[in-house]
């Protein structure tokens, strides 16, 4: 039997914190494709929240098409979401280390 799908929970952010992401984070553009506020074209390290987080740990780049494959494809699930952010905190850096180059 498969691991039913989940929902993200609110304010959490675990998965836009942890991971590394290797791959550049393009700028947040607006409705007229401005630059609103600068991505990270090196990506970011383990750790470090994205620079896209906003004050409710949403993605403000989560409608952009140019958004890292590595986030359109991450979905939540229970293994990885836990029941707590610190439960994901901690499910993610494991994961982290353990494919770590
Ligand atoms: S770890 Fe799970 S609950 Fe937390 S932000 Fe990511 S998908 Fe949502
Ligand atoms: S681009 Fe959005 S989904 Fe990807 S890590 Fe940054 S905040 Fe999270």
């Amino acid at each position: 039997m498969s691991t039913p799908a989940v929902a993200c929970r609110t304010a959490c952010g675990a998965c836009c914190t942890a991971p590394s992401i290797s791959s550049p984070i393009p700028p947040q553009r607006d409705e007229q494709g401005r630059v609103v506020s600068a991505g990270l074209p090196q990506g970011k390290p383990a750790g470090q929240p994205c620079v896209h987080l906003d004050e409710a740990l949403r993605c403000r780049i989560f409608t952009q098409v140019d958004r890292p494959a590595v986030c359109a494809g991450l979905q939540p699930s229970q293994e990885m979401c836990g029941d707590t952010t610190a439960q994901a905190m901690l499910f993610l850096q494991r994961l982290e280390q353990a494919t770590a180059p």
